[in-house]
């Protein structure tokens, strides 16, 4: 009767323990939810949404997104560098 009565403890404190346990991870799973959430609405306030352009460098003519180029006077450069030996060029 004894080891009845251990046993059935047992399990109450396992189930004690169950519980507590999916509380608390419940509890920071909504936590991190609603961070997420409100990273994700403030990264949106902040830029929004832009479908990415490919432009063509204006020195090598290689396609690249906008937001890795430079633009200088209207033109697209893939670097510095062809930015640079773009103007060495003009001014020859
Ligand atoms: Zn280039």
């Amino acid at each position: 009767m004894g080891r009845l009565l251990f046993i059935s403890g047992l399990i109450f404190l396992g189930w004690i323990a169950y519980r507590f346990l999916k509380n608390t991870w419940a509890q920071r799973l909504r936590e991190v939810e609603q961070r997420e959430q409100q990273t994700h609405w403030a990264a949106t306030a902040a830029k929004p949404t832009k479908i990415q352009q490919i432009k063509a460098c204006a020195y090598c003519k290689t396609h690249i997104p906008e937001d890795e180029g430079i633009y200088r006077d209207g033109k697209f450069f893939c670097s510095y560098q062809h930015l640079d030996r773009y103007l060495e060029h003009e001014q020859q």
